[in-house]
């Protein structure tokens, strides 16, 4: 086999080898390969004459894994309990009523917006990243865009080169690559401590895709991650610019969670150290809790060579979605220009999703569970394999069939390590914590007045000290610690 097996994404070489796999039962994996029209065959014709046929190339896809366990949460009964919903990575705070002012003042802007977005919005976002990442940046260097996920894949549909990513990484990013017909060379993270990255197994990925034709030119990272929550440090970063410089590879640094860092560790951009090939990209989604306001951005390096990628994604997103929305891109001045209470209000979010993950991560390792620190975002990343022979007596081999019997069973929704590119043996999971936030049995206004409260009290920095208090507010958080007790129990005691 001409792949490399590090992770659930094989890189293919071989276009027979390609066409086998992507009509094996395999294909949910989204195997990797460069796409051709010689390389795929239409699927089975359903019926000659009818009208609507998808094209070979677009067949493969399935909907992204958050958001259909999202669409089918509420509909999935489960062994008498009622569902944890730990699967759907969303913030869920209630809106900033400056965002709302905002908002409820720019409905008349029906107009389209400039491509690259509104000049306040791209002046509003540069000096957002000047202030929060020490390093240059002007409003001629933003660009805006419905959500980062839309300019994430634009990016990858401009920029030239097969792409490194780090495994785990978050679920679309291996779809878009594919989408945009590169190729990806899955980089190989320690087990037991995935939230790193380090020159040596970033050198070994780039031989791997060399050796295999491949031409990686591209590394995506993330930090705070999506799935792992963990966050690179300073000497890691600087290490990872230090190589992505000498290799001349360009580096994507999704940072759409900086704002949510715990603050034990503090974010830190590889822009510092390798402005000229660093693109960073950020948005509303999570900082701001307005994940469907659909508003990202990307930042892009001051050379002669950025000009010309702005240019091409200009062009790109004149063909395809014209402009952000007028009226969300209006109220989002407001979001990126300096402010002390909506600034009070991201950080108090920041300390929420802190204090609530790490309890959670408290609760694992307290019942022998590995599970890395997380360090950022809502994202905890454990791993049952010291339950691998407990979990066979019960038929569970692969992530997809523990996350089912954690569903069916535990009635806990969760995503397995198979979404983020994990090999299917590999027993990790993603839970996310943000849906804890819920109390249970009260009115959409009830709910809002409980977050406001939760998000007052940790503006005060009062937090530490205050878990039984956050806890009894918030009942779901014990359910699913004993939830989560219970299930460790039945599988019985590691020998
Ligand atoms: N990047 C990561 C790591 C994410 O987790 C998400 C959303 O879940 C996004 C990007 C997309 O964010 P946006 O809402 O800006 O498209």
């Amino acid at each position: 086999m001409v792949s490399s097996r590090l992770s659930g994404y094989t890189l293919y070489n071989d276009a027979n080898q390609a066409k086998q796999q992507f009509q094996s039962h395999e294909r949910r994996l989204l195997p990797m390969f460069h796409p051709s029209k010689e390389t795929v065959e239409a699927p089975a014709s359903t019926g000659v004459s009818s009208p609507l046929r998808v094209a070979a190339d677009a067949s493969w896809l399935t909907p992204s894994p958050t958001l259909s366990l999202n669409e089918r949460m509420g509909q999935q009964p489960s062994a008498g309990y009622p569902t944890l919903d730990l699967g759907f990575g969303e913030a869920s705070f209630p809106l900033h009523p400056l965002l709302k002012a905002a908002l409820q003042d720019a409905p008349a802007r029906t107009q389209y917006a400039p491509v690259l977005g509104l000049p306040a919005l791209r002046q509003a976002i540069a000096e957002h990243i000047v202030k929060t990442r020490g390093v240059a940046a002007s409003a001629d260097d933003v660009m805006v865009g419905p959500g980062s996920k839309a300019l994430l894949y634009a990016l990858l549909q401009v920029l030239e080169g097969d792409l490194l990513l780090p495994i785990p990484s978050w679920v679309s990013y291996a779809p878009q690559a594919r989408l945009a017909g590169k190729r990806i060379i899955p980089v190989a993270t320690d087990p037991a401590d995935p939230c790193r990255l380090t020159p040596e197994q970033l050198t070994e990925a780039l031989t791997s895709g060399q050796r295999e034709s491949a031409t990686p030119s591209l590394l995506l990272i993330n930090s705070p991650n999506n799935p792992t929550g963990g966050m690179l440090d300073r000497g890691d970063m600087e290490a990872v610019a230090a190589w992505a410089r000498a290799a001349r590879i360009t580096l994507i640094s999704d940072e759409i969670y900086a704002e949510l860092a715990h603050g034990w560790r503090e974010h830190v951009s590889p822009a510092c150290f390798y402005p000229e090939g660093t693109l960073i990209t950020g948005g509303l989604s999570k900082a701001f809790s307005a994940g469907g306001w659909r508003l990202g951005y990307v930042v892009i390096p001051q050379s002669e060579e950025g000009s010309q990628l702005r240019a091409a994604l200009s062009a790109l997103a004149s063909e395809i979605w014209s402009s952000a929305a007028t009226p969300i891109q209006e109220a989002a001045v407001v979001a990126f220009t300096p402010n002390s209470e909506i600034s009070s209000y991201v950080q108090s979010s920041a300390r929420l999703h802190a204090a609530i993950t790490t309890r959670i991560y408290q609760t694992l390792r307290a019942l022998g569970i590995l599970c890395p620190r997380p360090a950022g975002a809502f994202y905890l990343y454990p791993d049952f394999s010291p339950w691998r022979t407990h979990l066979l007596a019960r038929g569970v081999r692969t992530s997809q069939e523990l996350a089912s019997y954690l569903s069916e069973t535990w009635g806990i929704a969760t995503l397995p390590g198979t979404a983020f590119g994990e090999p299917p043996d590999a027993l990790r999971l993603r839970l996310v914590t943000s849906r804890l936030y819920r109390a249970k049995k009260t009115s959409a206004q009830e709910q809002d007045e409980l977050l406001w409260h939760l998000l007052e009290q940790a503006s005060t920095g009062t937090l530490s000290g205050q878990e039984n208090w956050l806890t009894s507010s918030l009942p779901l958080v014990g359910e699913t610690e004993a939830r989560l007790a219970e299930l460790v129990e039945s599988l019985g005691a590691l020998g």
